[in-house]
């Protein structure tokens, strides 16, 4: 994601962070309970444990004049334990039934963790299928903190949805934390006249009955919960295929019509573009949404990157897109490594300055490294992302000059093949800072650690 100055005001307060795990005594070879968390410490309740999904199936009506969403969300997921009931993570909303297997299930709600209790035990390493049918008025998350306002958001058209880091509770149910990928299907119903655009590609022709039209999209490659999206309202649509041969879908609310033919065709050239610097595009389709709710963001939707409010100019339309890669296709296992998205992401609107001949990669790092030692991205390593404080301009532009740094260290030959190595070796896959330093190292031939840790580690400007 990249704001747009409007969330920098927002950071203030502080989060205070619950420390929670289970500590279950019964014997190891009995069902027991899924964590309520997957494992983040520095998000302890975000995702849960036992299980491990691999496809969302959500079947939603929404209606923009009530904000009313009724949703059925079909889970397939496999039992990593054995597991005597477990967690899905949802925020608000009305739960009527849950269906373990095709057996009614039992369940309770705390704060924003639903513990599901199947009719029989759950075995490790089996598949299973739950289903939850829910409904009511969907509540954005409204963090001071991080993203501002972020999640399904209700408009007056529709709703805008972007969920990072932990906003897909407010519409569906899940394992809503990004070291579990799942593939989605989308069935969207709304009023006649309203467009609601998911990721992935649209199956089939829209189908109108009864003054309500059904919608129905598909990603087949993993995503992680907090790229999804069930973006509603009234949209122009624009369809076509880049140059190089990729599925180009822009979409503009009416209020952007104007921007809506080069919007398109920016977004195609981009994306053809990264496929020769970071190698093949992931996905089946590439494009963007431009919405007129003033979110202050971008967000990298996977497929559907989606802009808040305002016209994106080719430098934040290379941001989001350089994401297809670089946190969508590999996605980070903790948020702590969140530089491997921002980073990578803010350094290729760099790169995407140097191509168009305006300023080059290393005048733009020149910039930021002659800021006084006193500047707050000094102060904050970029390498260990705070929860409270997550998109720290730090992550972002440190994290930039951290990739020239290892590029002058490395020369051009070796980064831009690390570049592609890294996209290639662990496409559609979960990764770590020090899975990246690794292979650096091993294609630079070169002992890193001492530049790796100046400047993702210390509290100081490096030299
Ligand atoms: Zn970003």
């Amino acid at each position: 994601m990249r704001d747009t100055g409007r969330r920098a005001a927002l950071l203030a307060a502080l989060m205070s962070v619950l420390a929670c795990g289970p500590s279950n005594g019964e014997a190891r070879t009995e069902a027991q309970a899924g964590a309520p968390g997957i494992g983040d410490t520095d998000f302890p309740t975000d995702g849960n444990g036992g299980y491990d999904v691999a496809h969302y199936a959500l079947k939603l009506g929404y209606t923009p004049a009530s904000k009313q969403l009724d949703g059925e969300a079909t889970i397939r997921a496999t039992a990593t334990m054995p597991l005597s009931r477990f967690n899905l993570d949802l925020k608000g909303l009305t739960v009527s039934g849950i269906w373990v297997d095709g057996a009614a299930a039992t369940f309770t709600r705390a704060g924003d963790e639903l513990t599901v209790v199947p009719a029989r035990p759950l075995s490790r390493g089996v598949p299973f299928t739950a289903r939850v049918a829910y409904s009511g008025v969907p509540e954005p998350v409204r963090d001071s903190t991080n993203l501002g306002t972020y999640g399904f958001v209700p408009t007056p058209d529709g709703a805008f949805v972007a969920c990072e880091p932990n906003g897909a509770k407010t519409w569906f149910p899940g394992n809503d934390h990004p070291a579990d990928k799942a593939a989605f299907d989308f069935e969207i119903t709304v009023p006649e006249g309203v467009t609601a655009l998911a990721n992935g590609e649209m199956r089939g022709e829209p189908r109108t009955t009864g003054g309500r039209t059904t919608f129905r999209w598909r990603e087949t490659h993993p995503m992680t919960t907090y790229l999804a999206t069930a973006t509603i309202g009234k949209f122009r649509l624009k369809k076509g295929t880049t140059a190089g041969g990729i599925p180009n879908l822009a979409a503009v609310d009416p209020k952007f019509d104007g921007t809506l033919d080069k919007f398109h065709k920016v977004s195609g050239e981009i994306t053809d573009y990264w496929s020769t610097v970071f190698g093949r595009y992931p996905f089946g389709s590439t494009g963007g949404v431009v919405d007129d709710f003033s979110a202050g963001y971008a967000l990298e939707n996977q497929t559907k990157p989606i802009y808040g409010g305002f016209e994106p100019d080719d430098g934040i339309i290379a941001h989001e897109l350089a994401h297809q890669w670089f946190g969508n296709s590999l996605s980070i296992k903790r948020w702590k490594d969140l530089w491997l998205n921002e980073g990578f992401a803010t350094y290729a609107e760099w790169l995407w300055s140097e191509h168009k001949g305006g300023r080059t990669a290393d005048q733009i790092f020149a910039a930021y490294h002659a800021r006084p030692a006193t500047d707050p991205i000094w102060a904050y390593p970029p390498g260990r992302a705070r929860p409270a404080d997550l998109f720290n301009e730090s992550v972002y532009s440190r994290g930039g000059m951290t990739l020239h740094a290892l590029r002058e260290a490395v020369g051009d030959r070796t980064f831009f093949t690390l570049l592609k190595t890294w996209a290639a070796e662990h496409r559609y896959g979960s990764v770590t800072t020090e899975q990246f330093v690794a292979l650096a190292e091993r294609l630079s031939g070169k002992q890193l650690d001492p530049l790796f840790d100046a400047w993702l580690f210390q509290p100081r400007r490096p030299a």
